[in-house]
């Protein structure tokens, strides 16, 4: 297969976790019973340009395409990340009602609500008409197209240009990452900046969160292979912050390359160090991934499997994509974890796909008074703790399976 960068070929596994449904395709009742289709869930490394990337699928564009039910943000860290995003970036640019922001991913308009309660001019573009509709009831104006340099011209020909580009992960779930910075570029103002947010893999690595791979994230990024992909479509990484969410997170500051004005801050360097430390630049720390998440596996199987044994019984807390990648992988059915909770209505009274293990509501805890719980979204395991810990009541105990199993 060829690069989606740089196109070059690409032979390098990083990480096979066989195959697996889309990990949003959540079964129902009716549907629960037919077949599934697994697909391949396969990363490659590219050895020239280092982008990790999924196995190209040209069947599975319309399996993905489909418009999947839509499900609110409900993690209130994450909206108080949003909120904090906010008041930092509009100070630091001094965005006012002159300004025009841009989210692309723009979702249920979790994000724009604060920019528009500054009374700063935004605009989402979210593809999913169930997930926009939810974004224009809280007033907020919203293009339900993909994003790419298409698109782009058609705004900037109805007179738009971007103070602010913002994306929070969505790099990851772009099939052309090309076409989309092209597009980025096309729609910010000269002296215009885009913030984007995605998992930092070099902390996928460090932490083997193999978990937050899934069908719909067609690249996994380091600085190293973003610096590539920004240059190639003009454009500078000025500045870099390092975050907590998701398990560890970088935040690129973009400007145009040939109209941006702002210096290059020190932490681009320094983010830039650590990876050349791991040796992201070194195809060995690529190639040696699979074996260490095989032991993830292996530990979490031992352990259910000594539980069922002696009669305990075990749940898992938070239907969330990672979870059904982990789950499929370790081949962990409804014998070994009897169901998973989950708060979100949307998903409640659902399956989980591959697994089939039934979504039900938060009070089947209290009813059943399970002796472990496997938190799956470990990237908020202190916030499910916090809601959880009725359940010490009973002993019960937390579980989490990545980076190591984990019992407490
Ligand atoms: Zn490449």
């Amino acid at each position: 297969m060829k690069c989606r960068h740089c196109g070059a070929k690409v032979t390098q596994t990083f990480c096979d976790l066989a195959s697996s449904p889309p990990s949003n395709a959540y079964l129902t009742t009716d549907t629960r019973d037919a077949a599934e289709q697994w697909v391949p869930l396969r990363t490659f490394v590219c050895g020239e340009c280092f982008l990790v990337q999924t196995q190209d699928f040209h069947a599975s564009s319309e399996l993905f395409s489909s418009d999947y039910p839509y499900f609110s943000a409900t993690s209130s860290s994450w909206l108080r990340h949003c909120e904090d995003y906010v008041a930092m970036i509009s100070e630091r640019l001094a965005l006012t009602s002159t300004s025009l922001v841009v989210e692309i991913a723009s979702n249920d308009g979790y994000l724009l609500q604060f920019v528009r309660a500054r009374h700063i001019p935004c605009l989402g573009i979210e593809p999913t008409l169930s997930t926009a509709e939810a974004a224009r009831a809280k007033g907020i104006e919203v293009v339900t197209e993909f994003f790419g340099l298409a698109l782009a011209n058609e705004l900037r020909e109805q007179g738009k240009s971007a103070d602010l580009i913002i994306g929070n992960n969505v790099l990851a779930h772009v099939p052309d990452i090309n076409d989309f910075l092209s597009g980025v570029g096309r729609l910010l103002k000269d002296d215009g900046v885009a913030t984007f947010e995605f998992p930092h893999l070099l902390k996928l690595i460090e932490f083997k969160q193999f978990d937050t791979i899934y069908h719909e994230h067609y690249s996994y990024l380091s600085l190293l292979a973003a610096n590539n992909l920004a240059k190639h479509a003009g454009l500078e990484i000025f500045d870099v912050d390092q975050l907590t969410t998701h398990g560890g997170s970088l935040r690129l500051y973009i400007q145009k390359k040939a109209t941006g004005k702002r210096p290059i801050s020190p932490n681009v360097a320094a983010v830039q160090t650590s990876e050349s430390n791991a040796q992201l630049n070194d195809m060995k720390i690529y190639r040696d991934f699979q074996d260490r998440i095989y032991k993830i596996k292996y530990d979490l199987l031992t352990f259910l499997i000594e539980q069922r044994r002696q009669g305990k019984k075990v749940i898992a807390y938070g239907a969330a994509a990672k979870g059904n990648t982990l789950l499929n992988f370790a081949g962990v059915r409804e014998d070994l974890i009897s169901f998973v909770v989950d708060r979100s209505p949307g998903k409640i009274n659902r399956y989980m796909p591959g697994s089939k293990i039934a979504i039900v509501s938060e009070d089947r805890i209290r009813a059943e008074k399970p002796d472990y719980i496997v938190i799956l979204p470990w990237n908020i395991a202190d916030e499910i703790e916090k809601q959880l810990k009725y359940v010490r009541q009973w002993n019960a105990k937390l579980v989490r399976a990545v980076p190591e199993l984990c019992i407490w």
